[in-house]
């Protein structure tokens, strides 16, 4: 059963039509965590302990804002800067202010939202790999599949060895769909810069036309 539960949104983002399907379901993830954060987080003592530890990092901060509970965002802020008040010590000098310095740049990037988001997606990068070995109809969805960015194609690899004895005819799918989708890349921006050429600028953008935006979105990692 509780197999069940994590298969179900990957075959979904599988089935839709997106850059990346392992960056679809970081997203729904941080939309889902971002609501949490915003109503019932709010009120649950262990939640605000995390907030308190944790904090949140300057994107999920900026998702917050854009929530419809500012005040709730104040409240988990105000505990959230009582922890960082009780771990700021006066630094004497330079060597304390150095480890100071290293713990506290520590802080500023860490965020209860990013961890949760992390430790749910190492799960799923687990089971695409499970599911290429246990569902036979995944393979055929997986080999017809547009590949990932960069960052999840690394992810994928990284977990690989949960396909079990079908390892390497992962391996193999992954990086096919993923050579494919460089290359489309790659002539799309070709085509891209060919329209600033005056002599070749009446040739129809085809699929050239976002070519720029889908490169800063595959090969990067991007915060969502
Ligand atoms: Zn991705
Ligand atoms: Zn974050």
């Amino acid at each position: 059963m509780q197999y069940k539960i994590h298969t179900t949104p990957i075959w979904d983002a599988f089935k839709k039509d997106c850059l990346c399907p392992m960056c679809e379901l970081n997203e729904q993830l941080s939309t889902r965590l971002v609501d949490r954060f915003l109503n019932e987080a709010v009120m649950v003592p262990t939640s605000r302990q995390l907030v308190n530890k944790y904090g949140f990092c300057s994107h999920h901060y900026d998702l917050l804002l854009m929530g419809d509970n500012i005040l709730g965002v104040a409240l988990q802020s105000i505990t959230r800067t009582e922890h960082l008040q009780n771990i700021l010590k006066p630094p004497v000098n330079a060597k304390t202010a150095k480890k100071q310095a290293e713990m506290l740049l520590k802080e500023s990037m860490s965020c209860i939202i990013c961890r949760e988001m992390e430790e749910i997606m190492d799960r799923y990068y687990m089971t695409v790999a499970n599911m290429y070995y246990n569902e036979p109809p995944f393979m055929k969805v997986l080999n017809d599949s547009q590949g990932f960015c960069l960052y999840h194609y690394a992810k994928l690899l990284e977990n690989a060895h949960y396909a079990r004895s079908k390892t390497e005819q992962f391996l193999e799918c992954i990086y096919s769909v993923e050579i494919t989708k460089l290359s489309k890349l790659k002539s799309d921006l070709n085509s891209f810069t060919e329209k600033f050429d005056y002599q070749k600028k009446d040739i129809p953008w085809g699929t050239s036309k976002d070519s720029p935006l889908r490169a800063s979105k595959i090969l990067t990692h991007r915060k969502i």
